[in-house]
């Protein structure tokens, strides 16, 4: 697009301005690098990100799309990358995980309620720790290397800002009380999202060497990640890649305001199915997992009883938590 289309363009987007500033932004930011890699979903913010980029993009501008596929993907969300090809007239690259969900949690465990409380939970476990142990019995002497875990565990972090420890188990209601009184009985574990995402997209940019990796993230889906970040562009650091965020400021409505104004179809997910949000199906680290397996249940039932399987586990530990603080709300 040149810059005469795209100031004609800029002339009919709607009144919002978040999408035009998000435009221009994702404009200059484009036109500053050569060699961009897009991480493409199928959910909704991607399909928003890769339209906005394939509409401002400047013509020299060299765009890798990627899907990275964990084993545990609806085939809507596949269907919709077929769609998108054809809307775009793209390629997008599909990468295999490493090991998929399923293989990652046989071998090393099944997330719980978050990616940082599986986390931490697993070296707790790694360590044999005793979940009924006091702070002042549970001293890293007795647990080796897994200080920040016990500070985790025990609400030792510094607080933020907000006065809210970060990053510690008391964020979560009754956590310690009810894993103290009902310890793990299955591993618990965050490898998943490493062999299944991370380590598959940080080989793919080893190869493909992007100068800017580009994803659909806003800060409005909260999350660990979206804690630690503060706007919509870093800079890489020792010769890494930039990363940009072009949608990081979009509420949902802006967002609904640019998909009424492009004319985007979601993938059946969303339009059919009446979901909010996709990625692997049934994961445990998504409070309403449960909810939507039923509703996937119409439609993908086989991905259900693989979703049941995996983290069927985790779902059972999750209940009884939520129970546990029924029970014992004060
Ligand atoms: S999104 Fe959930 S299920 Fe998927 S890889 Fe990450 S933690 Fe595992």
């Amino acid at each position: 697009m040149t810059e005469t289309e795209f100031e004609t363009l800029i002339k009919t987007a709607p009144p919002n301005l978040s999408i035009v500033d998000g435009m221009t932004k994702a404009r200059a930011v484009l036109s500053q690098h050569r060699r961009v890699a897009v991480s493409v979903s199928g959910g909704s913010d991607s399909d928003t990100i890769l339209d906005l980029i394939e509409t401002v993009k400047p013509d020299d501008c060299e765009i890798a799309y990627v899907f990275f596929d964990t084993g545990l993907e609806y085939a809507a969300s596949k269907h919709q990358l077929e769609y998108l090809e054809m809307r775009y007239d793209i390629k997008i690259e599909r990468r295999r995980a490493k090991k998929t969900v399923a293989v990652a949690c046989r071998e090393y465990g099944v997330p719980f309620i978050s990616k940082d409380v599986s986390s931490y939970l697993s070296r707790l476990q790694t360590h044999k720790f005793d979940w009924r142990d006091s702070a002042e019995i549970a001293t890293p002497e007795k647990y080796g290397a897994c200080k920040s875990a016990l500070d985790w565990y025990f609400d030792r972090r510094s607080a933020s800002a907000t006065g809210k420890a970060m990053f510690s188990i008391g964020r979560y209601n009754m956590l310690r009380d009810f894993v103290s009184a009902n310890p793990p009985t299955f591993a618990v574990s965050d490898k998943c999202c490493y062999y299944a995402k991370k380590r598959v997209a940080y080989e793919f940019n080893r190869e493909y060497k992007p100068d800017l990796i580009v994803t659909g993230m806003r800060r409005a889906e909260g999350g660990r990640r979206a804690g630690s970040i503060k706007t919509c562009f870093s800079q890489g650091k020792n010769s890494e890649p930039d990363n940009y965020r072009p949608i990081w400021y979009w509420t949902d409505a802006d967002k609904a305001a640019y998909k009424d104004w492009r004319g985007l179809r979601y993938s059946d997910c969303y339009e059919v199915w009446g979901m909010k949000r996709t990625g692997c199906v049934g994961c445990p680290c998504n409070s309403a997992a449960e909810r939507e397996l039923e509703i996937v249940e119409q439609y993908e039932p086989q991905l259900v009883k693989a979703a049941r399987n995996i983290f069927g586990a985790s779902y059972e530990y999750r209940t009884a938590y939520t129970e546990f603080k029924q029970q014992n709300r004060k």
